[in-house]
């Protein structure tokens, strides 16, 4: 997205991002333009930084920059030579413009300061006690408290854990209500909707709206263009670090300043302030936590490590990540049909040393990602509050799906229930791993449901995420797959299949006449089994064996003849799916407009439905043909079935062979009732 060279020197210095206001009435900020300039080399980057002391954009770079200025700031911009467009023409009148009357609304109409939020949270707890405990991860500067809330069902701790803070950056309000929506759905929405139950029963979701207190309540009361924390640097007199350029990975390097009044202060030292303290040990005393989201405001962009410099995780890891945040766009863009970009945060951001991603994957080990939320640039930090509810539908979807996708240590993900699986023929398993070094799967077959697994698909396979399987014989309605992943550095893994699937047979032969013996169907007319006499047109022998039913079997049928049927014994075909009946014709019949021939189906023996009729021309086979009919509209189930072939009626002059039929079969899945 913008070009990575940093030319923000490390002598730049924000000063005024760092000096106090009087206490007291908030700041006021009339007549203050927010504007886009373009910047295109490192002297037009220092000219503009020597003018404004309040960057927008996460990082001063090559490209847009969008910066706040004051009236005076505005003259001289205008006096410059630099390219720019106004973004925001009154900061003070968007800041006015940015909340509505809270007595308006529901809780996510609005921003909230840190004590109604945490109100809100405690309430959630009050709701469902049994699935949320608040905790408090540690304190700040000033004394408040760090807190959030834990979301699981029985069992914390031993569950694959989430954690997703917002507010780092103090004046990104919008992130906030983004954790507070995730929080509220997971614990309203349990009861009601399966997804979010299995959310909530197999992750342990660790979410803190405001992990930067001292900060955000400042932009509450004081400054509302408020970014770091609250620590005071006395030789200065300049106050807060930039808590997302203090933490311990690439600390100090490009994308951060060492002066304290800089807005993008990156502290003393690696976790010198208490809330990347806090945050870290958090996440180092909780090692079930194996997913990590930090929110920010604004640009929409979600990205992945590393942000520090031109450093790539390790596969399987990147191939992963680009899946995730591109998967996560596509479900952002899929809500409300806004764009977000993704990728690498060196590539789709900027650069950035002490990033929290960057700590939380590099150092501690787990999947960590940054999203930066609306918008991108009307509004920038000053998101009216009609946009939080769009946006929390907008991304917290997608930040779900990333939690449990990447939290979990392995998956099957099919068959995964509902699936019906045909004996003998290739299917592919396939799951997916996340962490530690998988050394090999095992895979298991259940037919009762998942209660036991008594058959083994395969062992020792390589852990690539499928495996090609010709399905069993077993039949089953009842069935489920076991995965079992073996670690190198982790315990082992498994997972089974969500719901049952089914395992049906082939198409097999399910009733099988050769017609080399009698099989006593019902006769009528001329209709004969036996050896057919080759006179007429008929054929001298059956397709196998001598012995056929036929109607004549010494030559033609005669004129003016009703309808004579040849019907089967009662086929039973209550266990038999997709049936179809085969056999063998030698078939003479004059033109239908006079001479008629046909195949019948009951299931009584009353009422009967037409399987095939002569229609046409005259048929005058010379040879044996396989015909075969679907029939499983009428038979398929049915535990008593006849089928007819049907010579006549005919006309007063011309006469053919008529009927002969060999090596009647009837074809279907058999499906096995003892598992229904
Ligand atoms: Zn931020």
């Amino acid at each position: 997205m913008r070009a990575l060279t940093l030319w923000l020197a490390a002598g730049v210095i924000l000063c005024a991002a760092g000096v106090r206001p009087a206490a007291g009435e908030p700041v006021r900020f009339d007549g203050e333009r927010v504007v886009r300039v373009m910047v295109h080399s490192p002297q037009q980057l220092a000219q503009l930084l020597s003018m404004t002391d309040d960057v927008w954009s996460e990082g001063a770079t090559s490209g847009p920059i969008d910066v706040r200025m004051t009236p005076e700031q505005f003259a001289q911009l205008q006096a410059s030579g630099l390219k720019f467009v106004v973004l925001i023409e009154d900061v003070q009148a968007a800041i006015e413009a940015e909340r509505t009357p809270p007595e308006r609304g529901g809780f996510f109409d609005h921003y909230w300061s840190l004590a109604d939020n945490i109100a809100y949270l405690e309430s959630l707890v009050a709701l469902r006690p049994d699935l949320a405990q608040m905790f408090t991860a540690g304190t700040t500067l000033e004394g408040r408290d760090i807190r959030g809330i834990r979301i699981t069902a029985a069992g914390p701790g031993t569950k694959p854990g989430v954690l997703v803070h917002g507010a780092q950056h103090a004046r990104e309000w919008i992130s906030v209500p983004v954790v507070m929506w995730t929080a509220d759905k997971l614990i309203r929405e349990y009861d009601t909707d399966a997804y979010i139950r299995s959310l909530v029963d197999n992750l342990e979701w660790h979410l803190v709206p405001i992990m930067n207190p001292d900060g955000y309540v400042y932009c509450w009361t004081t400054y509302r263009m408020w970014r770091k924390n609250r620590s005071y640097d006395a030789a200065t007199g300049c106050y807060g670090v930039d808590c997302n350029r203090n933490w311990g990975f690439g600390w100090g390097g490009p994308g951060a300043s060492s002066s304290p009044c800089s807005a993008e202060y990156c502290g003393p030292e690696p976790f010198s302030e208490l809330e990347t303290q806090a945050m870290r040990d958090w996440i180092l005393t909780h090692p079930n936590i194996r997913a990590y989201v930090d929110l920010h405001s604004f640009s929409q962009v979600i990205f992945y490590p590393y942000s520090f410099g031109d450093v790539w995780p390790p596969e399987p890891d990147r191939s992963d990540y680009q899946y995730v945040v591109g998967h996560m766009a596509e479900m952002v863009h899929d809500v409300h049909g806004l764009s977000y970009d993704y990728g690498r945060g060196l590539d789709v951001v900027y650069q950035v040393s002490g990033a929290s991603r960057d700590w939380v994957y590099g150092s501690a080990g787990r999947y960590a990602i940054g999203t930066e939320l609306r918008d991108t640039g009307a509004y920038g930090f000053l998101l009216p509050e009609n946009q939080i509810i769009p946006q929390c539908e907008e991304y917290v979807p997608a930040l779900m799906w990333y939690a449990d996708y990447m939290a979990t240590p392995q998956r099957l993900t099919s068959p995964n229930g509902g699936e019906t699986l045909t004996s003998g023929t290739p299917t592919t398993i396939t799951w997916y791993t996340h962490g530690g070094t998988p050394t090999s799967v095992d895979l298991y077959l259940s037919i009762d449901g998942g209660v036991t697994f008594p058959y083994t698909i395969a062992t020792g396979e390589a852990p690539h995420g499928s495996y090609s399987w010709f399905v069993t014989e077993t039949l089953s309605t009842r069935c489920r797959v076991k995965l079992v992943v073996h670690r190198a550095d982790l315990t082992s893994g498994e997972d089974v299949s969500d719901a049952d699937f089914t395992i049906v047979g082939g198409p097999q032969r399910v009733y099988n006449f050769p017609l080399d013996t009698d099989p006593g169907w019902t006769t009528e007319g001329q209709w004969a089994w036996g050896d057919p006499t080759g006179s007429g047109g008929d054929p001298q022998v059956g397709y196998t064996g001598n012995n056929v039913y036929g109607y004549n079997l010494a030559g033609h049928y005669t004129n003016n003849m009703p309808r004579y049927n040849l019907t089967t014994t009662a086929l039973n075909l209550s266990n038999v799916t997709g049936s179809q009946l085969r056999f063998r014709r030698w078939l003479g019949v004059q033109n239908a407009n006079y001479d008629h021939a046909g195949i019948e189906i009951s299931t009584d023996g009353v009422t009967w439905n037409s399987v095939w009729e002569h229609t046409g021309a005259s048929i005058n086979d010379a040879g044996w043909t396989l015909q075969a009919y679907d029939i499983s509209a009428f038979a398929d189930g049915q535990s008593t079935v006849y089928i007819r072939w049907a010579m006549g009626t005919t006309n007063a002059s011309v006469t053919y062979c008529g009927w002969n039929i060999d090596d009647v079969e009837i074809w279907g899945v058999v499906t096995q009732p003892q598992w229904a």
